[in-house]
């Protein structure tokens, strides 16, 4: 029999505020251990929890990125477990009424559009870390209370290169509405993985398995393609998949059982009586709409309208909001938007890729892409010439300008210069000349290649062959 899977994700995304989620503690990554704690995020008896406005805004403002609708009204409720990192004994999060629900991500999978449907988000805090060493074992509270967004989608994904498409797609968003860093090295996107299988073709949902806190786009790949192989398996065989929490292991890359999977009435979430309902106006949901960050398909129309790209250059460019990013300052130094796409994907993004460095740490700044691209429209060097520049610009981070002067890469473009040189070829080469004057006209290639050999390339190319036409005449 075949099978299809059916899988739904859980996401965290870390907001990008400056204080957490209920009081005033600042959110910092790698902060000496329980420095950034007060008697709030402690959980220390009496203290009260204070909602922060920002995370709010940031909550709408990614729903709205997230074609969902935005409730005025939504209530916090206790989430209830015992854990270290937990010192409150429950986690404060959002559960009968949630801030936004029904909303949707378009993704695009080899070419297919696909539409996977966002059940909810909500607003909750984050727990504490701990941290082994040895055979002792240590809490730090810094991330305690970190406002948190989670993210739950329909199980309308069926493929786990369709989870990884997912995810990217949504990190992007979330930088796009900077309402997120969703740096998931650091754990500001973090994923549970749902998965079932069914015959193929059936409308009915198998057990399903919960695979915990995948911290890569490829680990959530590979989890999937191990844990939807092992469930078919267990099937064919006869068996059954048990409901379960799994864990995966990026070092086998296969699953492991963690615990049979909780039910939600084990937390037994109720309302928390010490925070009010959370309240606010339809206009503030307006305000936040009318001063949205343009979003990456908002951007790639863009482009393609205001700057004359292709679809896929636009694409590739919205595709990375550091990316685009990088093109508009360039472009905006020089105004020459289709030949700087040209030499920032072609040229620039791949020598960086051999070299392994990021575009954040690139040698050449937008500015400087611009100030080489200047100097080939304007014919101070040709194009040839350029690709050796931008070269030189990522091995040495010197400046486009300064490397022609140094290296004498200026394009010859004295005609009488290039004339003498043009005349110095086709004397050497009596025989080709003749073969060019009886009709053989391609040979104008194999004159144009000596004279640019002859000049390093230097010399204006435009010029060689009117030159060189004039000439061999
Ligand atoms: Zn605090």
């Amino acid at each position: 029999m075949e099978y299809e899977a059916v899988i739904g994700l859980e996401i965290h995304v870390q907001m990008d505020t400056r204080t957490k989620m209920f009081c005033s503690c600042p959110v910092e990554f790698g902060a000496e251990p329980n420095t950034n704690v007060c008697p709030v995020c402690l959980g220390m008896p009496g203290s009260l929890p204070v909602i922060n406005k920002k995370a709010v805004e940031f909550a709408i403002r990614a729903s709205l990125a997230l074609n969902c609708t935005v409730h005025t009204e939504s209530v916090f409720a206790r989430k209830n477990y015992f854990y270290p990192d937990l010192p409150k004994g429950y986690q404060i999060s959002q559960y009968e009424k949630p801030i936004a629900t029904d909303g949707y991500l378009d993704i695009e999978v080899e070419g297919q559009k696909r539409r996977i449907r966002i059940r909810r988000l909500h607003i909750e805090e984050d727990a504490g870390k701990n941290i082994h060493e040895g055979s002792k074992s240590y809490v730090d509270l810094n991330r305690a209370g970190t406002p948190l967004m989670e993210i739950v989608t329909e199980p309308d994904i069926s493929s786990p290169e369709e989870a990884r498409v997912f995810l990217e797609t949504l990190r992007n968003i979330m930088r796009y509405a900077g309402v997120s860093k969703a740096d998931m090295e650091k754990g500001q996107l973090r994923c549970d993985i749902n998965v079932s299988i069914r015959p193929k073709g059936s409308d009915k949902l198998g057990t399903r398995t919960e695979v915990k806190n995948v911290n890569s786009f490829r680990f959530v790949q590979k989890a999937l393609e191990y844990e939807i192989e092992r469930q078919v398996k267990l099937v064919s065989e006869g068996g059954e998949v048990v409901q379960e929490t799994r864990t995966f292991d990026p070092s086998t890359g296969k699953t492991y059982t963690m615990r049979s999977k909780e039910e939600a009435e084990d937390y037994r979430y109720f309302p928390d009586p010490d925070l009010l309902p959370l309240v606010f106006e339809q206009s503030w949901i307006e305000e936040i709409k009318e001063t949205m960050p343009e979003l990456p398909h908002q951007r790639t129309e863009r482009y393609i309208k205001e700057y004359g790209l292709s679809e896929y250059e636009a694409k590739v460019l919205t595709d990375n909001k550091e990316l685009g990013d990088f093109f508009e300052r360039s472009v905006k130094a020089l105004n020459e938007p289709k030949t700087i796409a040209n030499w920032l994907l072609n040229d620039l993004l791949g020598l960086l890729n051999e070299r392994q460095i990021p575009l954040e740490e690139s040698p050449v700044s937008p500015e400087g892409l611009a100030e080489l691209v200047k100097l080939i429209k304007e014919s101070v060097i040709s194009t040839k010439i350029g690709k050796e520049v931008i070269k030189e610009m990522v091995e040495t981070g010197k400046g486009a300008s300064q490397i022609v002067e140094e290296k004498g890469l200026k394009q010859i473009t004295d005609e009488s210069a290039i004339k003498g040189i043009v005349q110095e070829v086709v004397s050497r080469f009596p025989e080709e000349a003749e073969r060019y004057k009886q009709g053989e006209e391609k040979l104008i290639g194999f004159f144009v290649g000596q004279v640019m050999k002859a000049t390093k390339g230097k010399a204006n190319p435009k010029l060689v062959n009117q030159l060189l036409r004039e000439i061999l005449k």
